[in-house]
């Protein structure tokens, strides 16, 4: 027995955390009250036992390994916390076993000719849970702070930081990168007709179809500002790029929202494609230029189309794809 003293004794029943000492032959010597409440074994089950008989799933475990380096070579251990969360089997009510507590272990040698080893457990679950709560809500307020307040797509901000990491791994990559810059037609006229709340409620409504129609959740969708959205395609060459700038503009159409001051009656979008691949842009700044001509191009030919930003200047620079049924903007 290494405590002799009723007053060592007391002390050590009445830590708040669990307290085991193992002998040089790996038996219990000594087992805490705290551990009696969180294992639901009393020491007088445990003492004497094999350390590993109580604990079979600890033997090959982290634990066991450092369990033996202390007693075989006189070496403390501090086990990580986000590598070993709960190796050992404590709940806060034994007797009905829910979630294991979330533990901070060490290991440390005792003694000299004879070796024992004293294994310390904390009850972290309480700083864990904080950890985690304070976690997800860095991860919401990220998400907002990278979110369109009216219509939840990612905003401007998220835009100018995926752009760019998006760019650097087109050209590590050597992949294509493509971008739709999409425009709604005709919106001041829409807020005249309609009012500004109205205005808001379609831009919504428009930004849920886009985004319903971008089926790789690779694709993202963001307002650019205004009534002005864009949708970044990473890994995307030019004809995929236009026929997914075709669904999504084909959803919009689909909305059959009513707009009495547009040409056709319905709320329409025009979309620009650029898209960047072999080395025919030298930085990102190019291709949202590109992808911008290429919008002015769409809205030049009578808006409710697309229109992509070609390389191959024998012929138009940009090229028709669909729609422009609408006759040009007065
Ligand atoms: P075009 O077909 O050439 O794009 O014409 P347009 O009327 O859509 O373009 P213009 O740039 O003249 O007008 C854009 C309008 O979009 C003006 C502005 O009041 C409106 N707008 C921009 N942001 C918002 C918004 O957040 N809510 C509402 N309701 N309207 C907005
Ligand atoms: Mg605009
Ligand atoms: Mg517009």
């Amino acid at each position: 027995m290494i405590m002799k003293d009723k007053l060592l004794l007391d002390a050590f029943s009445a830590l708040s955390l669990g307290v085991i000492i193992v002998d040089a032959h790996y038996r219990i010597t000594q087992w805490n009250a705290w551990l009696e409440a969180h294992t639901g074994y009393a020491a007088s089950d445990t003492t004497g036992e094999d350390f590993f008989s109580v604990f079979p799933d600890l033997e090959y475990h982290r634990v066991g390994d450092a369990i033996r380096q202390a007693i075989s070579h006189n070496l403390s251990s501090l086990l990580s916390q986000s590598l070993h969360r709960s190796p050992f089997p404590l709940y806060a009510e034994p007797a009905r076993p829910g979630a294991r507590l979330s533990q901070a272990i060490t290991i440390v040698p005792l003694g000299d000719e004879e070796r024992y080893c004293l294994i310390q457990i904390v009850d972290v679950s309480a700083a864990v849970r904080r950890e985690s709560l304070l976690r997800d809500q860095a991860h919401e307020l990220l998400a907002q702070s990278l979110s369109d307040g009216l219509t939840g797509v990612g905003n401007r901000r998220y835009f100018d930081l995926c752009i760019e990491r998006e760019w650097r791994a087109s050209k590590r990559n050597n992949k294509s990168l493509s971008l739709l810059l999409i425009d709604v037609d005709f919106f001041k006229l829409y807020n005249d007709c309609y009012g500004h709340q109205r205005g808001d409620e379609c831009l919504q409504k428009v930004a849920n179809a886009m985004r319903g129609a971008l089926q790789n959740p690779c694709d993202i969708l963001f307002r650019y500002g205004g009534e002005e959205f864009c949708a970044l395609l990473p890994e995307t060459r030019s004809a995929d790029a236009v026929e997914i700038a075709e669904k999504l503009r084909t959803s919009v159409q689909q909305l059959d929202l009513p707009h009495a001051n547009a040409p056709d009656g319905i709320v329409s979008v025009s979309i620009g494609v650029a898209s960047h691949c072999q080395k025919n842009h030298a930085e990102y700044g190019q291709l949202i230029q590109s992808a911008d001509n290429a919008l002015y191009a769409a809205k030049r030919a009578g808006r409710n189309t697309v229109r992509v930003k070609t390389t191959f200047r024998k012929f138009s620079p940009y090229a028709r794809v669909t729609g422009g049924e609408i006759p040009p903007h007065a």
